[in-house]
């Protein structure tokens, strides 16, 4: 199977493997663990932040940052589309008890103005708007690059409001390759921001969250409350820092594989594709008659793996575990399939 769903399915390699079998550990929970310090400390530099947190999952990484920025009764602003709207259980609501509030962007992006106008004036009948949330790259979008002007725009807004901001960079290292912006100018942009390292960088388990000495404290113990306080988890941090070190620059690898994927499937008279901008390729297929579902199951049975991205779209994710041969092989595939 060429398996393109995501780049969460990517197995460690076996440099991980070796990190985790080789790794100093001691209790967590105790801040007794060497080898999470390490990779705390090295995401922490990286991101320009004054600390980190290695956390269990991109969203709880996420739904600690709501936990730690606001109160029950609160609002949070984001996109109608965002990660932490969409596709998190309602966790903000669920666990945070904030109401969150939507605003449709334009292929992920905000308008500043918009979420000017949405900030709540101190009044006894209003929410407090606690909390902005931001996505880079945006996931249901299609891997979009948010401009660095867009964050900072906001930003601005936000800190004149008095409102702080978190970032669910699940994918800013996609986001940072692609643009040539470092990640410390992006997160300069928030207050707090989320990464993955379980994603296009290939680490089995964990993602890290990062922002002021003051927010980190506060965070650990909502990762405690949650039950995410682990022990030896130097075993799971190890893998985790050589993602962090030495799997960022080949993203751009993953980013010509989709960009080839998009420059062959564009034959199939039919398809209508989104602009690839990072490691995700969106295919609309109402245009050669099928749903996400009878085209999934079609590319299925010639061993390739997608999943769907609405009632008639499709999402490709490229990944470490993908060769260009393998793209090569889901071009000629799907052409044999659809192309007339
Ligand atoms: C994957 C993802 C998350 C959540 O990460 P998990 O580790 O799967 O919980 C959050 N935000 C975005 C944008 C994502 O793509």
């Amino acid at each position: 199977m060429i398996d393109l769903r995501s780049d969460t399915v990517t197995k460690p390699t076996m440099a991980m493997r070796q990190a985790a079998l080789e790794a100093e550990v001691g209790d967590d929970v105790y801040e007794e663990d060497p080898t999470v310090k390490k990779l705390e400390d090295k995401a922490a530099e990286m991101l320009g932040k004054e600390a980190a947190l290695f956390v269990t999952s991109g969203t709880q990484g996420n739904q600690i940052a709501v936990l730690t920025h606001c109160n029950p009764g609160d609002e949070v602003l984001l996109d109608a589309n965002a990660h932490l709207f969409l596709y998190e259980g309602a966790s903000m609501s669920a666990l945070a008890g904030v109401q969150p509030r939507t605003i449709q962007g334009e292929r992920g992006v905000m308008n500043p103005e918009e979420v000017k106008a949405a900030i709540r004036p101190d009044d006894i009948h209003f929410p407090e708007t606690s909390l902005i949330c931001l996505e880079n790259t945006h996931n249901k979008a299609g891997g979009v690059v948010v401009p660095l002007e867009n964050m900072q725009e906001i930003y601005g807004i936000a800190r004149e409001a008095g409102v702080p901001v978190h970032l669910d960079g699940a994918r800013l290292f996609n986001a940072s390759v692609a643009s040539g912006i470092s990640l410390q100018r992006y997160a300069d942009q928030t207050d707090t921001v989320q990464v993955c390292l379980s994603k296009g960088l290939g680490a089995p388990i964990g993602s890290i969250i990062a922002g002021s000495y003051e927010f980190i404290q506060k965070a650990r113990k909502w990762r405690k409350r949650l039950g995410g306080g682990m022990r030896q988890v130097g075993m799971v941090a190890a893998p985790a820092y050589v993602a962090l070190t030495t799997m960022v620059d080949r993203l751009k690898v993953d980013h010509d594989h989709a960009r080839k994927l998009a420059n062959g499937l564009q034959v199939v008279q039919g398809l209508t594709i989104e602009k690839v901008e990072t490691n995700i390729v969106l295919v609309h297929v109402d245009g050669i008659d099928e749903t996400a579902e009878t085209f999934l199951e079609e590319i299925k049975r010639d061993g390739i793996l997608a999943v769907p991205f609405g009632p008639t779209t499709v999402r490709f994710v490229t990944n470490y575990d993908v060769s260009e041969k393998d793209i090569d092989t889901v071009i000629d595939r799907v052409l044999a399939r659809f192309a007339f």
